[in-house]
């Protein structure tokens, strides 16, 4: 009998748990994304159907030591309330830090109220913190930096009043020695340029709202070791093998992949 395969636990690594862009696939999940620095694990976004995808994975309800949610476009936030009561059934015993754009901590609140998650027999000691660019966020062994993203002000057209309705960050992660960019959705060019600066050992960078030829420029000669692209939009996925090639050339000496649902990354 064949022993299983066992994955090494790899010390500084990213699980893709969806890749997917805000379309339905069959193939794709929405956005979630595991990283893992030495001996903390956050999850950044939390789309559809990623409480399913962690237990799939074989992670535990304790494993994860914070989750951050880059913007509220349902791709990104539409699997946290199953995330939240799965870890208040599993149970899990320490607390549950969830960073968020402020303005989704008040329906949050009432959500999880009208859905009795304060009566599980194990009440998940869950704290919401908004998210707030200028303020980095010390978790175990990481430090998560939110940056703005004009991505809801784009999309939004300047009519959701006060900009308390187009909060969208990208993150940046330093721990164990990597420093690790995650762009989550962006608004434009400019954002990712100002996402890049300085050298990075992973770039976890979206394509559905971005040119590709427009993004290798930007991208072109920097000091990054590693460039995963996901959140390619249903017409940039049936054409990845090509984009892939392209951006290796464009790219190199960067690694540059263009992985699906599951895929763990070293870095
Ligand atoms: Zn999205
Ligand atoms: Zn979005």
């Amino acid at each position: 009998m064949r022993a299983p395969v066992v994955q090494p636990r790899l010390a500084t690594s990213l699980t893709c748990l969806g890749v997917g862009d805000g379309l339905l696939s069959a193939t794709r999940g929405h956005a979630a994304f595991v990283y893992r620095f030495g001996g903390t694990q956050l999850l950044v976004d939390c789309g559809e159907p990623a409480a399913s995808s962690l237990c799939r994975g074989g992670w535990q309800a304790e494993d994860l030591a914070a989750v951050f949610i880059s913007h509220l476009h349902f791709d990104h936030v539409g699997g946290l309330l199953t995330l939240l009561q799965a870890q208040g059934l599993a149970p899990r015993h320490r607390p549950l830090p969830v960073y968020l754009p402020r303005v989704g901590i008040p329906p949050l609140r009432t959500l999880m109220q009208a859905g009795c998650m304060g009566s599980l027999p194990t009440p998940l000691a869950l704290s919401l913190e908004a998210l707030r660019v200028g303020r980095a966020v010390r978790v175990g062994e990481v430090t998560v930096a939110a940056r703005h993203s004009t991505h809801l002000e784009v999309m939004c057209g300047g009519t959701s009043g006060n900009g308390r309705f187009t909060e969208a960050f990208s993150f940046l992660l330093e721990g164990a020695g990597r420093r690790v960019a995650h762009s989550a959705d962006l608004g434009g060019m400019e954002d990712l340029a100002g996402l890049v600066e300085g050298p990075l050992d992973l770039l976890v960078c979206e394509l559905s709202h971005l040119e590709p030829a427009a993004v290798w420029k930007v991208l072109a000669g920097r000091p990054i070791r590693r460039v995963v692209f996901v959140h390619l939009s249903a017409t940039q996925w049936r054409a990845r093998r090509v984009l892939r090639s392209e951006a290796r050339r464009a790219l190199r000496p960067m690694r540059v992949e263009i992985p699906e649902d599951g895929v763990r990354v070293a870095f």
